[in-house]
């Protein structure tokens, strides 16, 4: 496959911003290779700048959940396009986002809309500082909440596919008041609870890790985290900025049947636009300034052209129907891959949770970020080259999850087992 003219605009890259790329996973260093330069996208193809195609499974790392430039929401936006691309004023919009997602989501009562879902996290956890009056959060190792100060500890994504234990500009002092535990381990939590809990104003968690490829919560995992922030007077804050309208239309929280105090939510919410969202029981919201003391603010926060987007994804989404189908076509691929990997005699552990799945090379079991790190990510690297060959467009880590659309048929799940299944022969017998 000719790929001239994304190098030649690599090369250009490179000069001007840092590693060439506005976000450092799309680098595609940790597979040995360099970014695909995006012409254009349309349902469950993208088109590079030399005009290969791709079946897309990275969706934009999330937020296609209807697949590229679907016909409602692009004619949203254009009808909005046309009063405005900014106001900084409050817009009927707003208004009907927010209404769609505490209808969606019944533990979030209020919702602030921001930009990014890292603005999100960001702005819950002072929230849920000022609440509390406490300065301690909890995480736990693989989860990546955004690129805030106080949550690059032990972070997942490009955090974890770059190998970096924190970042260097993280202050000391604001990294003290993170406390990192392994996911999936209801025992050390009880006991970090126990000692510090009363100094810990939230416990932040994804309610399924899709940071480190993806490890889906064991039975007993999110309620014990329920539990004991109860106990302890702590926020339990579900970050939901992957997994909210993704594994459900009430996100994790619906499907596993726990109630946080706060969520936050980013990727599908805008459906293809930056929007980021937090949100949750009335008392707490109502912190927030200018109703309370806690101050949070956004010149272009709610943007219409966002929240339209946002609007048009949501109401396609909601139709009865829409998720069967979408785990109906991932449970296809699953499987195929499963058997794929199984039939080259390579070692996969695949978790899935509705569209949003991970396989790692790793014999498994993997349920926490050091068994994810125990995988083999040069054979990862082969064979996510070895697919990029064959038009199949992976996210290049094996820390992070892979997204199927509505625009994914049959057919294009079928092409990419087949590809699947050639790629593990050829990795099979190159390594013989
Ligand atoms: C993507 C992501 C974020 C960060 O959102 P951005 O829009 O990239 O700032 C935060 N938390 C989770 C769980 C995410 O998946």
């Amino acid at each position: 496959m000719k790929r001239t003219q994304s190098q030649d605009l690599f090369r250009q890259a490179l000069k001007q911003i840092p590693g060439g790329v506005n976000s450092p996973v799309r680098a595609c260093k940790s597979v040995g290779s360099e970014p695909l330069f995006i012409d254009r996208a349309v349902g469950c193809f993208i088109y590079d700048a030399d005009g290969n195609r791709y079946i897309d499974y990275v969706g934009s790392w999330g937020p296609m959940i209807l697949g590229h430039r679907h016909a409602a929401v692009i004619q949203a936006v254009r009808e909005v396009l046309e009063r405005g691309t900014s106001f900084g004023a409050p817009t009927d919009l707003e208004v009907e986002l927010a209404a769609r997602i505490i209808e969606a989501v019944p533990s979030v009562e209020m919702v602030r809309m921001v930009n990014s879902g890292t603005e999100a996290v960001m702005s819950a956890i002072r929230l849920a500082r000022g609440f509390t009056g406490r300065d301690g959060i909890l995480k736990f190792d693989g989860c990546y909440h955004g690129h805030a100060d106080a949550l690059l500890v032990e972070a997942g994504s490009g955090v974890a596919t770059l190998g970096i234990p924190g970042s260097p500009g993280v202050p000391q002092s604001v990294a003290a008041h993170t406390l990192s535990l392994p996911y999936n381990d209801p025992q050390r939590f009880r006991d970090a609870m126990r000692q510090h809990g009363d100094t810990i104003a939230c416990v932040i968690v994804e309610p399924v890790a899709g940071n480190m490829g993806l490890v889906s919560p064991r039975p007993g995992f999110l309620e014990t985290l329920r539990e004991e922030t109860e106990k302890a007077g702590s926020l339990l804050i579900f970050d939901e900025v992957m997994t909210g309208f993704r594994v459900a239309y009430g996100g994790a929280q619906s499907l596993y049947g726990i109630t946080p105090d706060l969520t936050t939510f980013g990727k599908i919410i805008g459906g293809g636009m930056p929007v980021g969202a937090y949100g949750g029981k009335r008392d707490i919201m109502e912190h927030i300034a200018p109703q309370g003391p806690v101050y949070q603010a956004g010149t272009l926060s709610g943007n219409p052209m966002a929240m339209a987007a946002g609007i048009a994804t949501l109401k396609e989404i909601r139709h009865a129907g829409f998720y069967d189908a979408l785990e109906e076509k991932s449970k296809r691929l699953a499987e195929g891959l499963e058997k794929a990997a199984a039939g080259a005699g390579i070692s996969v552990t695949i978790d899935r949770v509705g569209s949003m799945m991970g396989m790692f090379f790793n014999s498994g079991p993997v349920t926490c970020f050091s068994e994810a790190k125990a995988s083999d990510t040069a054979l990862f690297g082969r064979y996510y080259n070895g697919m990029l060959e064959k038009g199949i467009y992976l996210a290049p880590s094996q820390f992070e999850a892979l997204f199927v659309s509505s625009a994914h048929n049959v057919e294009h799940i079928d092409e990419t087992i087949r590809a699947a299944e050639e790629v593990m022969a050829a990795l099979k017998s190159e390594s013989g």
